[in-house]
Parts: C-alpha cells; structure tokens; sequence
C-alpha cells in the first residue's frame, strides 16, 4: 500500500494532506460549532465504518501469508519456536512500558475529547476466567465469528490456518499461499485507497465535529497523549531492547545501532515495516553479519507478526481512550487488553496506519465501543501519522534484533562486530 509516490510535491504527500484537513477541521469546528459539527459528523463515522469494514479480510490474509510462506523443513520447527518465542516476548515487555506509561502519565484523565453531553458508558466485558478465555478464542464456527467481528476468533484460526499450509506438500501450499498473498495484496490496494482518499475527508470531518463540541481544549489532551507514546516508544527502543540484545545475545547494541542506521531511516520516513524489509535484510545480512538462513526466515515474518511498537500503542492507546471516557479498567482488564493488543499486533499489516486500523480488536475486546469512542480514535488519528513512523522504527528494530540474537543461537559468529 503506497501513501505517497517517491517524487510527489509536499501537497500530494499523505501526511500534509491530513495536516491540511486537521487544521481545517479545527477552523471549520471552532466557526461552525455544533450545527456545523452535526452537518459533517457523518463524513467521520463514514470513515470509521470504512477502517471497521476492511479489518476482518486485511487480518485473515496478512495472518495467513506471514505465517505460512515461512515454510517447513529440517530444523525450522527449532527455529520456527525461537523466533515466536522471542515475538512475544519483546511485545509482551512493550505492552507492560506502554501499560506503565500510560497509568504513570495519565494522558486521558480530565481530557475532554468526547463533548459536553455524557452518553451513556459502555458495559466493560468482564474475563469470567482463563478457561472461558480459551474457549472463547476458539471458534466454534469460523464465518460466524467473523460475522461478529470476533477478532480473537478470527485470528487464532488464521494462525492455525497458516501454519497448516505451510506444512502442505508444495503443490497443495503453492497455489493456496498465492491466493492469500494475492487477496493480501488487493486488501492492501483497498486499504491504501481509504487511508489515500478518503482520510483526509474523515480527518476533517471528525475533528471539525470534535471542534464543534468541545472546542480547542481537546488538543491539550492529544499533546499529552503523543508524548506519553513517545516515551514509551523510547523507552522500548533505547532500554528494553537493547538490554535484551545484551543479555539474551551478547551482542553490543551501539554496534547493532550503528549497523541499522538505514532501515531506522527507511521505517521513519515510510512508516511501513514492509516497505522497509528489503533495506532490514541487506543490512541485517551485510552489515550485522546474519546468515541468510536465519534472516529469511526471521526477517520476512517479523515484519508482519512482530510488531513491538504496535503492541505498546495498542495497549496505551486503549488505555487512554478508557482514561477520556472516564471509565476506568481494573487489572483483568487491562490483562484482556494486553493480550489482544498482543495479537492485534500481530494481525496487523506491515503498512502505514495500520495500528490504528487493529485498534478496533482491543477497544471491542473489552467492549469499548460506540460514537464517544470513535470521536476518541478520529481525534487520535489526527496526530497519528508522526506517531505511526517511530513506532515502525520500533517495529523494525525489534525485527533486527530478534534475528541477531536468534543467528547467535544457532551457533552464528561475527554478529554485530
Ligand atoms: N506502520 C506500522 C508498521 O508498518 C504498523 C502500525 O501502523 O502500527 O510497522
């Protein structure tokens, strides 16, 4: 999903264009007040059911073909474990810093982005207990559970899925994996024509009704916001990273740094973990010294389940809508959030916005739902695109760690020296 051409004029390029439409959506909305923001609210919730209507298939097909274009053979079950297993847990570390983040900073507390009428509180769900849970993510009929949008569901049977096919014979998994990769691809033109077209639109429409209703104060709320992101973005990237780097790899992470200066660069400016791969396996491979057995396999795959920046975004994000709303979520909750932003993060296209895309599967798990909240996400997304590309840097640099300290576990030397 391209957002902007290589050679396009600053105007065409999707970031200003959503700049643009934010600065007049807060214009229009401080002119027009309520009559303006209940004239355009409909363009915002158009774009919101949009983003809500390409979840399930995006999810379906980005699962599947990540997980089943790894393959199978001699030894990749081995490297097939270590890898999911250093996933979850770096993204696990960053759902606890994001978690941290938001319960120390506090951004949504006293934020007022959801308008001066209370509407009525969502009923939180509440986990009965973790046998529930599991039986709950089991579907028991997969086109129903896509039908309620049963995201846990979804998933699950799409990692089962992909896993299958990847242990097909050849001639059952090829054709099977260049169907999904290609319905990826058309759910990627889809997506990139909403987040192209119709955002700036949306942008402008949600945040001229959010203007409209509760005036200039909400932008206080969103500086508080990004900057708790920021924080905890970097706190992941400068200290839980590397320390991993150092102790599960032995690997000196200045050097690790130094070595991906140029797909730090490539994921910030494209704000796109799969756009960025190419430049991640050359210098995952020529510069920190990693077989191509190991990058092939980890690189490919992490840029489509391991996405440690999404994770942390997902969790405070959910958080802080929860914080604006003025409702609060106890420790089983916010446990539900963790584990669905885990898979959120996973289910997540490699592209830019789509963590805002997911973020849907986290606020429906613990039943966030409603207009306060999408008025919450729209006004989210106004400052999302700055926040999208470091947390892909993120994403990306987590990716470059995982196969250093996987290629040092299967015995590899020269990493990073
Ligand atoms: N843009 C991110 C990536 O490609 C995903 C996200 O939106 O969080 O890694």
């Amino acid at each position: 999903m391209s957002t902007t051409s290589p050679g396009a004029k600053w105007h065409q390029q999707l970031h200003w264009r959503i700049a643009i439409a934010m600065m007049l959506g807060v214009i229009a909305g401080l002119i027009g007040g309520e009559p303006l923001a209940d004239t355009v609210g409909w363009l915002g919730t158009l774009f919101i059911k949009l983003l809500k209507m390409i979840i399930v298939p995006l999810v379906v097909t980005s699962i599947v073909t990540g997980v089943a274009s790894v393959g199978a053979g001699a030894g990749l079950g081995r490297l097939f474990g270590k890898t999911l297993g250093y996933y979850m847990l770096t993204s696990l570390f960053a759902c606890i810093v994001g978690l941290a983040m938001v319960n120390i900073i506090r951004p949504g507390e006293g934020a007022d982005l959801v308008g001066a009428e209370t509407e009525e509180m969502p009923e939180l769900t509440v986990i009965q207990s973790p046998v529930d849970l599991i039986l709950d993510i089991v579907p028991e009929n997969v086109f129903g559970a896509a039908a309620e949008t049963k995201m846990l569901a979804i998933i699950f049977f799409a990692i089962m899925l992909g896993i299958s096919i990847s242990v097909l014979k050849q001639s059952h998994r090829e054709p099977l994996l260049s169907f999904f990769q290609s319905a990826f691809e058309a759910m990627m033109v889809l997506t990139g024509g909403i987040i192209n077209y119709v955002a700036p639109i949306g942008v402008f429409a949600l945040i001229a009704r959010l203007m409209g209703t509760t005036g200039l104060s909400a932008f206080k709320s969103l500086g508080l916001y990004a900057l708790m992101l920021v924080c905890g973005l970097t706190v992941h990237l400068l200290v839980t990273l590397p320390l991993i780097l150092r102790f599960l790899g032995g690997i000196n992470p200045v050097k690790h740094f130094r070595n991906m200066v140029q797909p730090i660069v490539m994921a910030f400016s494209t704000s796109s973990s799969g756009a960025t791969l190419p430049v991640t396996i050359d210098a995952v491979e020529n510069k920190v010294g990693v077989s191509n057995r190991v990058t092939s396999f980890v690189l490919p795959m992490g840029a489509t389940v391991n996405m440690d920046g999404t994770a942390l975004y997902e969790c405070a994000g959910v958080l802080f809508i929860a914080q604006a709303m003025g409702v609060s979520l106890g420790f089983e909750q916010q446990l539900m959030v963790v584990f669905t932003a885990l898979l959120a993060s996973i289910g997540a296209a490699a592209v830019p916005s789509a963590g805002l895309v997911v973020i849907f599967i986290v606020l429906q798990a613990v039943n966030l739902t409603g207009p306060q909240v999408e008025l919450i996400v729209g006004a989210m997304l106004a400052v999302d695109r700055p926040l999208d590309m470091y947390r892909t840097v993120v994403n990306v640099f987590s990716d470059s760690c995982g196969a250093a300290i996987i290629a040092k576990s299967e015995g590899e030397t020269g990493i990073d020296e």
